[in-house]
């Protein structure tokens, strides 16, 4: 049978193809030009679905992929939503790296807040991970879950500070905000099915064992 591999577009498909093909693996579409979701590779017996990021887990889960590949902050959150479920996590690709912090406008006295046992309003997409790191710092918060642009919630006055992912840290620049405290370090995790897992066994775990060896010749080259 066909094995399916679910990837969202931008960074992590422009990052995942060089490991792919030290794998020998070319995905034969490009997603910017074509709107196709289903994407043929260079293994007849391998192809790509297109699906959007937080996605990802739930395709995995439910068999609609084989395996797939997803940022470590959209897999905690999915997790935390539908319990620790059945997604083997074999492999840390390293790619799509960035951190999930907290963030402040200028000005804010944050340490200060948080030594006086002040209760900060914080907005973000990611309420599992953010709840978890307040509690465990002793930190009071009120949580507000936004799907997108973070960065408006403290400009507007509707948040005091903001749980978001950093990579350049010019998003936070432009928004006249200041990373205040790192929350975890982020990368891209593949997660795999475990009934596919056995049912294909051989391909799926030669497949594993070619980006794993790309994964180490991509970050610790001889
Ligand atoms: P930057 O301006 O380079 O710090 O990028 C920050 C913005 O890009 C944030 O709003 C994030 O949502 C997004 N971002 C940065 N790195 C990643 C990543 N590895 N995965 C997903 N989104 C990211």
């Amino acid at each position: 049978g066909m094995i399916t591999l679910a990837l969202s577009k931008g960074r992590i498909f422009d990052e995942i193809l060089p490991l792919l093909a030290a794998a020998g693996i070319q995905v034969l579409d490009d997603p910017e030009k074509s709107r196709k979701l289903i994407l043929a590779t260079s293994r007849d017996d391998l192809r790509v679905v297109l699906v959007r990021a937080t996605d990802v887990p739930t395709y995995v889960q439910h068999g609609g992929a084989d395996l797939g590949i997803v940022g470590k902050d959209t897999l905690i959150e999915h997790c935390a939503e539908w319990g620790e479920t059945s997604l083997y996590q074999p492999l840390d690709l390293k790619i799509a790296q960035c951190r999930m912090s907290v963030a402040v406008p200028v000005g804010f006295d944050y340490a200060g807040k948080v030594r006086q046992g002040a209760r900060l309003r914080v907005a973000t997409k990611y309420v599992n991970i953010a709840r978890e790191f307040f509690a465990a710092k002793g930190v009071h918060v009120d949580l507000i879950k936004l799907y997108g642009s973070m960065e408006l919630a403290p400009l507007t006055g509707m948040a005091d500070a903001i749980v978001d992912l950093v990579s350049s840290g010019n998003t936070l620049k432009a928004n006249q905000l200041v990373e205040v405290e790192q929350v975890m370090p982020i990368s891209s995790r593949l997660v795999v099915n475990p009934a596919a897992l056995k049912l294909k066994q051989q391909r799926m775990r030669s497949l594993i064992g070619a980006l794993a060896a790309g994964v180490e010749q991509e970050f610790n080259p001889d």
